[in-house]
């Protein structure tokens, strides 16, 4: 079979010459055809590896609003601490002797996160905000399990809640109870009670919701399902809106999970490795997963003893790399999260006050750190919200979360995080009111989007069934 190169000049990159064998390799496994390597100069190959990483979009490249991933600026002094020879090449079976260093990291984070959550416990194993979620319903299961109660087989999930909710709670066995939005686009009271009764284990919900308003109700939700006996998840994805100000804890949450690779500044998007710590209330703690880090006389060590503990629900010790990039970042921001946060809240609330009488805005409240538009009157102009996604791409943007949240028609999700100048969000409120004025007056340009990326209009179906993922000539 012939091999195809997208590229392959004839010019020979490889260099290692002849080389001498004191033995002769058998006759019969000897190549008998050229080995099929393109024929370039190494700095052709670099020159071809850049040009391939130069089509990727990146948050260093340009803005980046996608709601619900925070897609914040993460510091590169990060990446060079992590990289610490001591970091990065120790052994995982290393005692815990020589490992001390390490050991104290792992320690201080997980106390971080206790300050911040207001919990009393943390495991720092799971490796995403989904692995999280599952570990804290493992969690909530087995804690019923060893009181005897195993009647609750019911999670309460709010229709506005992220996907992964209600995959996690069911992968976990539990039964999906589904609670309506109100008019506010919060968790309808009336429904809640509706539905509560004593087979509810508990109730998923993220605090500001994925709409990016904050739950009034909170304290009168945590007391209700505590008063039936019940428990509450909370899904810390959505943390940078409330670092430092307020805390689950203080919301009435029995469980959190966070993810470090949003709030705490791990690069992210590509599906590369992530960590998605959970902290519980005392009562939660002997269900954590095994070893949890603790401090006796000074010397940090790994404890397994963990009476019901759910077991082990990663490799090791969770994604390490990202602990040090998560440490190194709320170390050096110090009380400043706090400021983060406002700012991240700000800047939300500074486009959305741009863009509200341009886009419809179906919760016109007061958001945190997002908001969701909808395209709903351009949608009938001739573009719905993937148009508009396809053309804020030849304005070197990112393009906002589209079509989530579910209860939002042609929802189009806006996170711009504190990273963000004034100049750049005022850029990006230009483009987005630049195309409404173009969707109004000539549809068909922007039905045209994109134009200036490496690849032009797909067809998202096909795209996405039947990818084609192979270079032709
Ligand atoms: C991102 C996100 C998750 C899932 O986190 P992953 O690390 O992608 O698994 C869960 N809930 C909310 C609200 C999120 O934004």
């Amino acid at each position: 079979m012939k091999t195809i190169f997208h590229k392959s000049n004839g010019a020979d990159g490889t260099g290692l010459g002849e080389c001498e064998l004191n033995f002769k390799i058998p006759e019969n496994l000897l190549r008998k055809d050229l080995i099929g390597l393109p024929q370039l100069s190494e700095l052709e190959v670099m020159r071809h590896y850049k040009e391939l990483s130069d089509k990727n979009f990146c948050i260093e490249k340009g803005f980046y609003p996608l709601g619900s991933c925070t897609m914040k600026y993460n510091p590169k002094v990060n990446e060079l601490l992590a990289s610490l020879e001591g970091f990065c090449n120790l052994h995982p079976l290393q005692e815990d002797c020589d490992s001390q260093g390490v050991l104290e990291l792992m320690y201080n984070l997980q106390e971080s996160l206790k300050i911040l959550t207001g919990m009393d416990a943390v495991t720092l194993q799971p490796a995403a905000g989904a692995h999280g979620e599952l570990t804290g319903m493992m969690i909530i299961k087995k804690y019923f399990e060893t009181k005897g109660d195993l009647k609750r087989k019911k999670v309460i999930i709010p229709d506005s809640a992220h996907g992964t909710n209600p995959a996690s709670a069911k992968m976990c066995g539990f039964d999906i109870v589904e609670v309506k939005s109100n008019d506010k686009g919060q968790v309808d009271i009336n429904s809640l009670k509706e539905i509560l009764d004593d087979t509810v284990a508990g109730i998923m919900m993220t605090n500001p919701n994925t709409l990016g308003i904050f739950e009034e109700n909170v304290l009168e939700i945590s007391k209700l399902m505590h008063d039936n006996g019940s428990l509450l998840y909370y899904d810390g994805a959505n943390f940078n809106a409330i670092m430092g100000w307020t805390n689950p804890r203080l919301m009435g949450f029995d469980v959190v999970h966070l993810n470090l690779h949003k709030t705490f500044s791990t690069p992210h998007g590509g599906g590369g490795p992530g960590a998605g710590p959970v902290c519980v209330i005392k009562d939660l703690q002997e269900y954590l997963p095994s070893p949890v880090i603790t401090k006796e006389n000074g010397k940090y060590k790994r404890d397994y003893n963990i009476p019901h503990s759910i077991g082990k629900v990663r490799s090791f010790y969770g994604n390490f790399g990202i602990m040090v990039r998560a440490y190194a970042y709320i170390l050096m921001m110090g009380q400043k999260l706090k400021l983060a946060s406002a700012d991240a809240v700000l800047n939300a609330n500074y486009i959305k006050e741009k863009l509200k009488g341009t886009y419809d805005l179906p919760y016109d409240k007061q958001c945190m750190h997002e908001f969701v538009l909808s395209g709903e009157k351009q949608h009938k102009q001739g573009v719905n919200t993937l148009g508009i996604a396809k053309r804020l791409m030849d304005s070197n943007c990112h393009p906002p979360t589209v079509y989530f949240p579910l209860i939002v028609h042609e929802a189009i999700m806006i996170e711009p995080t504190e990273s963000e100048s004034k100049a750049v969000l005022d850029e990006f409120i230009n483009t987005m009111l630049n195309i409404a004025k173009e969707i109004e007056t000539n549809p068909e340009q922007v039905l045209k989007s994109p134009l200036k990326t490496p690849i032009k209009k797909v067809d998202e179906t096909l795209a996405a069934r039947k990818p084609d993922l192979t270079f032709k000539e």
